[in-house]
């Protein structure tokens, strides 16, 4: 064997190994798994540090916690969450945590600060204050989550850009003109939650990936125009579950992503406006969905490959994502399908 040969064998056996290694294991990967909770939202990071950070909860009941108890336990073989981010207070985001919180230890809660404004709405979080009492925090543009650096690991951030409609002020190299800024068209005000959605850029050495939660259409511009305040990015967790109320081009084509991962559900999100964007942004190289979508056709959709759960009867199937230690290239993977995808992040030779 060819010493060229013998250094990709080793190569591609960290491949397997991060892909399908337990979180918090030493491996040194950063992980990313997407639960299905049928159009909410549930990503878990895991840090090479084997330290939990869980962006929303689904909603409230017995399905979305438990699905989102077996990834953190069974998959990512956690015993409790470090942290929990809650990114706006709408049900299919915050509704899980106090059954969760029931089930599991978890440490600081985030949010984008309380709609005190709203009485109705302030009546239905008493559970979720309940659980968040004595360790709620608000998160605020330009607030990191504070997470432990694994000895000789690539530098980590998880980053607030934007929250409760404030944004992060640009450093000096993003102030240079966005051309794609030109061709933004309005669409409503969004005077729902959704507006005041935190957005997450997490980077792991040269790897970047972009959690937006619910931002909508005008705000969404406002995160690249006239400055880029996320630069380009490797992954891309699609906006809102593929609604069209949100997934403005103009922050599409200003991130470039590589890899876009949807977390619908068979009928919620994945729409025609947010799909044809995604389709035809030259920079993605694919586009993985939680769900198959049932009132879409197979244009409508992804490839088979890459939907973790076909049917709407489903077993609730993830999308993982593993970062190589050095954050160079990164897998995408539906373990249950044993299928996995490669990639190189961007920069990189
Ligand atoms: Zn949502």
């Amino acid at each position: 064997m060819t010493a060229m040969r013998s250094v990709s064998l080793v190569f591609l056996v960290c491949f397997w190994a991060c892909a399908f290694a337990m979180a918090g294991s030493g491996d040194g990967c950063l992980d990313v798994y997407w639960t299905d909770v049928e159009g909410g939202a549930a990503t878990l990071i895991v840090t090479p540090a084997g330290e939990s950070v869980l962006i929303d909860t689904g909603m409230p009941g017995e399905r979305d916690p438990g699905r989102i108890l077996d990834t953190v336990k069974n998959k990512a073989g956690l015993e409790q969450i470090d942290h929990l981010v809650v990114t706006h207070f709408d049900i299919d985001h915050y509704g899980g945590t106090a059954d969760i919180a029931k089930q599991i230890d978890i440490g600081t809660i985030y949010d984008p600060g309380l709609p005190e404004d709203d009485d109705a709405l302030m009546d239905r979080l008493a559970p979720y204050l309940k659980a968040a009492k004595g360790r709620r925090k608000v998160l605020g543009p330009g607030d990191s989550i504070p997470l432990k650096h694994a000895p000789g690991s690539e530098p980590l951030d998880l980053r607030c850009l934007t929250a409760a409609k404030e944004f992060v002020k640009a450093s000096a190299k993003q102030t240079r003109a966005n051309p794609q800024c030109s061709a933004h068209k309005d669409k409503d005000t969004d005077t729902s939650q959704n507006a005041n959605s935190i957005v997450l850029l997490l980077s792991f050495g040269p790897f970047k990936f972009l959690d937006a939660a619910d931002l909508t259409w005008n705000l969404e511009k406002r995160l690249v125009c006239p400055d880029n305040l996320v630069g380009a990015v490797d992954v891309f967790q699609v906006n809102h579950h593929g609604l069209d109320r949100s997934n403005n081009p103009v922050l599409i084509r200003s991130i470039r992503p590589r890899v876009a991962v949807m977390n619908n559900g068979h009928k919620k999100g994945c729409q025609p406006e947010t799909f044809r964007t995604l389709s035809e942004t030259r920079s993605i190289k694919a586009i993985y969905q939680v769900h198959r979508n049932i009132n879409a056709g197979p244009k409508g959709n992804t490839d088979p490959k890459r939907i973790a759960n076909l049917d709407q009867n489903c077993q609730a199937e993830i999308i993982k994502l593993s970062v190589n230690p050095s954050g160079k290239t990164y897998t995408v993977s539906i373990p249950s399908k044993k299928t996995k995808e490669t990639f190189r992040t961007k920069g990189q030779p």
